[in-house]
Order: C-alpha cells, then sequence, then structure tokens
C-alpha cells in the first residue's frame, strides 16, 4: 500500500515573510535597509553607481583586472578583481576552487534606470524663459514627470577629454528644475486625449531660468543668462553640450515610508535594489566560494541592452575570456566555451508587485507580493511567452533546494496577468550561452515611476538569497 503522505505537506500555502522571521533577521533588514538607503542616494545614474559600486569594490580589497591583465599575472582562488566598462558598467569576481570550466555563479544586475536625457542642441528661449530640449529614455509614464522637482546630473567631456561632472539640485540649498503642465482651467483638449498622449514626448522640456542679461540688443539674453551661469560655475560653453551626457532625475532622496516604515521609496530601484543586493552578496562571502562568484552591473538595460556598454555587448565575454587566460595555463577557446556554458546565473531585476488599487492587471494567485520575499521569475515575456527566458524546471529544482536551506523567504512571481503586457530583462541574453539562467529579484509598486516603492524584508531576502546563490556547491 501507498505510504500517506502528511496533510501538511501536500498543499502549498504562501505566506507573509513577516510571521516566520527571526528577531535577528528583522534586525538585520533595519540595517540592510539604511545601507542600501546610502547606496540609492548616491547613485542617481549609471555612472554614479558605478562610481559607488566601484569604491565598495576597492574598499573591499577588489582589485582592478587590467593590472593583472597587464603584468600576465595568474589568478588564484579568493583573488577579487573588477573591470570596468566605459565607466558605465561593471563585472566583479571572486575566483572560486573549482577550475573556471566547471562554470561560475553569476549575479546580473543593471545600473541605469528611466530618466529624462538632454539632446545635443538643447537650448532655447520661448514665453521669455529659458529650456533644455530632451528625449526620454527608457518607458516612463511622461505624465509622471512633469511639475515635480527634478535635478540634472551628468558629464560634459571637452574636446581635450576633460571630464566636467556636474549635480545640480541634490542638496537642499540648491536650485531644482521642472516641467511644466498645463493648468485644469484650459486642460480641456488635454484631458480628451489618453494617458498616453496627454504629455507630448518632445515637450517634455526643461525651465531652467527667466531673468535676461542686461546688454543692450542682446538676442536671446534669458539663454544668454543661463550660459553665463554655466561657464562661471563649471567652465562650458554652449558647443559643450555637443559632447555631454546630461540626465534629468527627480531631485529627491530616498526615504523610510510607511508608518511602519516597512518601505523605501526612491527614485532607480529598478534596477540599483539588485545591483546593490548583489555588490553586498559578493562582499559578504566570507570564505573562498566553490564556483566563481561573479556580479555584472550594466547598463542600457531599459533600452533593450544594446550598444557598447548594454548586456548584448561582448564586454562580459572578453572579461570571461581574460579571466580564463590568468587561471589556466594555455588559453583556449573551448575552455571559454565550457565556462560560460556551466555557469549558472540569477538575472538580478525587479518584477512588479500586487496593486490593490489595479488587481485587474494581476492574477493573484501568481503575481509577487509585498513582504513575501525574493521573487523567483521562472519566464518573462508577452503574449504567449514571447521573448522569454523560461528557465529549466531542473534548474528552478536548484534555486528551491539553495533557497530553502538557507532559509529565504521567496516566492515565484510573474509580470503580470496574461495578455495584459509584459517585459523582458537580460536574462535572455546570457543565455545564448547555454548557461542556466533564471530571474530573480525584488518586487516594486509603481515601477518606472519617478519614485518606485519597495518592501525592506524583499529588499534583505535579494541580498540572502544572491549570497546563499553564490556559496552554493551545487549539491
Ligand atoms: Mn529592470
Ligand atoms: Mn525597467
Amino acid at each position: 500500500m501507498k505510504k500517506e503522505s502528511k496533510t501538511s505537506n501536500i498543499t502549498y500555502k504562501r505566506e507573509n515573510g513577516y510571521a516566520k522571521i527571526s528577531p535577528d533577521q528583522l534586525a538585520n533588514i533595519k540595517k540592510f535597509s539604511q545601507g542600501y538607503l546610502n547606496f540609492l542616494g548616491k547613485s542617481k545614474t549609471e555612472r554614479e553607481a558605478h562610481d559607488e559600486s566601484v569604491k565598495i569594490l576597492d574598499k573591499a580589497g577588489f582589485k582592478n583586472l587590467e593590472k593583472f591583465e597587464k603584468n600576465k599575472t595568474a589568478l588564484k582562488p579568493g583573488d577579487k578583481v573588477y573591470k570596468s566598462c566605459a565607466g558605465k558598467t561593471l563585472m566583479a569576481a571572486i575566483i572560486g576552487k573549482q577550475p573556471l570550466e566547471q562554470g561560475m555563479h553569476i549575479l546580473g544586475a543593471h545600473t541605469d534606470s528611466p530618466r529624462i536625457d538632454i539632446k545635443q542642441n538643447p537650448l532655447y528661449e520661448a514665453g521669455e524663459m529659458a529650456l533644455l530640449d530632451t528625449h526620454y529614455y527608457g518607458g516612463i509614464k511622461k505624465y509622471q514627470w512633469v511639475t515635480i522637482p527634478l535635478a540634472i546630473h551628468g558629464v560634459f567631456i571637452k574636446p581635450n577629454g576633460k571630464k566636467i561632472n556636474i549635480t545640480i539640485g541634490e542638496n537642499p540649498d540648491e536650485p531644482v528644475l521642472c516641467i511644466s503642465d498645463i493648468l485644469p482651467h484650459l486642460a480641456q483638449a488635454q484631458n480628451a486625449k489618453t494617458m498616453a498622449k496627454g504629455i507630448d514626448g518632445e515637450n517634455l522640456d526643461i525651465i531652467v531660468g527667466s531673468i535676461p542679461v542686461k546688454e543692450k540688443g542682446k538676442k536671446e539674453a534669458i539663454k544668454y543668462n543661463i550660459l553665463k551661469i554655466l561657464n562661471k560655475k563649471y567652465g562650458i560653453v554652449e558647443k559643450d553640450f555637443l559632447s555631454a551626457e546630461i540626465e534629468i532625475v527627480p531631485a529627491a532622496a530616498p526615504r523610510h515610508a510607511g508608518l511602519d516604515e516597512s518601505m523605501i521609496l526612491g527614485y532607480g530601484q529598478d534596477d540599483r535594489v539588485c545591483a546593490y543586493a548583489c555588490i553586498k552578496a559578493l562582499l559578504n562571502l566570507k570564505q573562498i566560494p566553490q564556483y566563481t562568484s561573479c556580479v555584472l552591473l550594466c547598463d542600457k538595460e531599459e533600452i533593450g541592452s544594446v550598444g557598447a556598454t548594454g548586456m548584448a555587448s561582448n564586454f562580459f565575454e572578453n572579461v570571461s575570456a581574460e579571466l580564463v587566460n590568468l587561471t589556466y595555463r594555455n588559453y583556449s577557446e573551448l575552455i571559454l566555451k565550457r565556462t560560460l556554458n556551466n555557469s549558472w546565473m540569477l538575472s538580478a531585476d525587479v518584477n512588479a508587485l500586487l496593486d490593490p488599487l489595479f488587481p485587474g492587471a494581476f492574477e493573484k494567485k501568481n503575481a509577487a507580493i509585498i513582504n513575501h520575499g525574493l521573487c523567483v521569475t521562472k519566464f518573462t515575456g508577452s503574449r504567449g511567452k514571447g521573448g522569454a527566458n523560461d528557465a529549466n524546471a531542473e534548474f528552478m529544482a536548484h534555486i528551491r533546494r539553495i533557497f530553502d536551506k538557507a532559509d529565504i523567504v521567496w516566492q515565484t512571481a510573474e509580470l503580470g496577468r496574461v495578455d495584459v503586457g509584459g517585459g523582458g530583462t537580460i536574462a535572455y541574453l546570457m543565455a545564448r550561452y547555454g548557461m542556466n539562467v533564471i530571474d530573480c529579484g525584488v518586487g516594486l509598486l509603481s515601477m518606472h515611476a519617478p519614485m518606485e516603492l519597495a518592501g525592506k524584508l524583499d529588499i534583505y531576502m535579494a541580498y540572502a538569497g544572491y549570497l546563499a546563490f553564490l556559496k552554493d556547491t551545487r549539491k
């Protein structure tokens, strides 16, 4: 006769993480979210997130891989290295005990976030004001970005290579910028439009000033005054916008949110929340890992991972080749291919939390719920899993084993009801190598909005889950 299973084991019930965590874990959540808040506040662009991450890695004793490459210094288990791509994309690794061709354990997040970019010929005058013309970056709901305080972050590069960093609008004593919207009294025409068309993309222009210079006969005297201010403070001239990357982001620091302080509200949590959790997991590997542990922080995910700093470039593969070259006596492409093919990866990107105000967008049983922990998303894509990275059940089973063994609070999740929409991450680009990849990150409310909301328990569990994954011995 068949043995009867215990009734308590044959059903699966999803549970709120606060019902099962220990007082120790509760203290860890608090501590971790404070560190995250600091990181998020300093990382409002992909360049800033890159620089903050390099600072953290340097402090933890990681060395620039380029020095090893130049001196042909062999890498050995326990060595900590990183390599940067154009100051935007970053790969960090701790060499493991197993030979590289056994595969790496990779955490991959992205550090670019939806925002508004300044065009190359931006400055103009209209309505006796000076404005900057823009082109938005990534999938934004345009109406969310008008009438809120905005800050400028970016770089001007002079033809001689000199880099001028600018940040305006973050300190309380600095001015902020904004985009206007039509008053409700005169919004009849706008109100008749769909929300997608209520604000024209070409009109997401930033108001930067209104005082004309007092020079007689001076044309565009308000614009001229703004140029004088920029020239005095930064030494830049109008032509320098040609070789600049200036990003407009919400001018506000991230904050604890909720009367119980259980959440974090802030700009750019997609995907700096996972980026931070990945870096912290790598740093807190106290022992040399069995498999080489690797963290990838990429740029350009929000516009399709294209370009030299996007995941679709060869940067990751090239750095992996350097690692092979420095850990084997004889480099071979076959070893590189095996290294990539045998790797395991968590694509560390955010997912959508069930929003009780928009229940129609979600299927409750499979939507991510706040405080239910780290979200594991078996497949992404849209309309019949189109464009999805659909992870193997076999790999999913490994993830279950790893997370359950380490007492991680985690849940499975999907991005919305079937046929409501969808989305993707960098997962499919890594899956090309034949490696096991699954999406695994933090759930957000109001994703891509100027202010996104995340649960602190979920953020901490992302870190703890990533750490357990890096430590795993595949047994
Ligand atoms: Mn993302
Ligand atoms: Mn996104």
